[in-house]
């Protein structure tokens, strides 16, 4: 808990709370990052993220020209046991120390602003708080982030964030650019002859072996291996194929994948592939290219808490020449 006295007194029970966070002052993500780090440290187990949104500044018609700099947006969702007003005192807590001058003009540049934008309670009023904030619905990139974090979630008495994202009519040109705050790095070792960018350099294990642990050195949190090649006109190979290609190099890294020192991702559609993998080597990620994976592959999957990526490509697999109809 922060040095804040008004965080010792409790709500009743646990409440949700959807909390705004930007900034247009120094280095933005960082002052993001910061912010989401404390607000879990201190006031929240888990927080769901949405990615971060660039937007212009909102600024009075008089406003001087220097406050014009784009802030970065995001909000964050999770459960606590802190009444709103409590809450709020945290978030000033924190505004302060990510740096915030604790004078600052309204509409002014800042380090960080924290705001309450909705909570599971009935409207709260007082004072000092108003919950759901005030301008949440004069905002398309609010409207915006609350709706990737939870479509179904609804403003008190009207309509759904996803329904009121698909009826703005700007909602799509609300932001400028879009980031993730801690992006996790995926190194890539395709195994393949005929890969876009690599092909043909790690077929030998021995260099993908030690491709493979270099990129972690060098900060992957994740190690693709890729058996097959998804570039255009490449020819499908089969599962036996992919597993001959997987087999020494996951050998090779059996003892650091037992110890955590390196992840793997298996890029593969085929199930036979995916399930044989599975079975003998304790890996972490799946990625599906093809977004078509059978329920059998997908419920093993999830029996086993891997995470997957699911993609979908109109080429890939790459049609076969009867399905051309030459
Ligand atoms: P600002 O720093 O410009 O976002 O303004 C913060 C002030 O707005 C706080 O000191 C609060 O008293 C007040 N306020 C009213 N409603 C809210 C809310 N839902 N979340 C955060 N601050 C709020």
């Amino acid at each position: 808990m922060g040095a804040c006295p008004f965080l010792t007194v409790k709500g009743e029970g646990m409440s949700l709370y959807s909390i705004a966070l930007g900034s247009n002052m120094g280095n933005r993500l960082a002052n993001l990052g910061r912010a989401v780090a404390l607000l879990e440290e201190r006031y929240f187990s888990r927080l769901k993220l949405s990615p971060v949104l660039e937007t212009p500044a909102l600024l009075p018609a008089n406003a001087p020209a220097d406050w014009d700099i784009p802030y970065l947006n995001m909000v964050v969702r999770g459960t606590s046991d802190l009444s709103p007003e409590a809450l709020l005192a945290g978030l000033k807590d924190i505004e302060k120390t990510v740096g915030r001058e604790e004078t600052h003009e309204r509409w002014g540049p800042r380090l960080i602003d924290l705001d309450i934008v909705l909570w599971d309670g009935p409207s709260f009023i007082s004072p000092t708080l108003t919950i759901p904030h005030v301008e949440l619905l004069n905002r398309p990139f609010l409207i915006h982030l609350l709706a990737l974090l939870d479509p179904q979630c609804r403003y008190p008495g009207g309509k759904t964030f996803g329904e009121m994202a698909h009826l703005l009519p700007d909602i799509d040109t609300c932001y400028t650019q879009s980031f993730v705050l801690n992006p996790k790095l995926v190194g890539i070792v395709n195994l393949t002859p005929d890969s876009f960018s690599d092909g043909g350099q790690y077929v030998d294990p021995e260099k993908a072996i030690s491709h493979a642990k270099q990129l972690v050195a060098e900060g992957a949190t994740v190690v693709e291996l890729g058996p097959q090649s998804t570039r255009p006109q490449a020819v499908l190979v089969d599962a036996e194929t992919e597993y001959a290609r997987l087999h020494p190099i996951l050998e090779g890294l059996s003892d650091d994948i037992k110890q955590n020192d390196i992840t793997i991702s298996l890029d593969s559609f085929l199930p036979e592939t995916i399930l044989k993998v599975l079975e003998n080597y304790p890996i972490s990620w799946i990625n599906d290219v093809t977004g078509n994976l059978e329920d059998r592959t997908l419920r093993t999957i999830a029996e086993r808490g891997l995470k997957i990526v699911v993609m979908h490509s109109l080429s890939i697999p790459p049609p076969q020449r009867s399905m051309l109809g030459f």
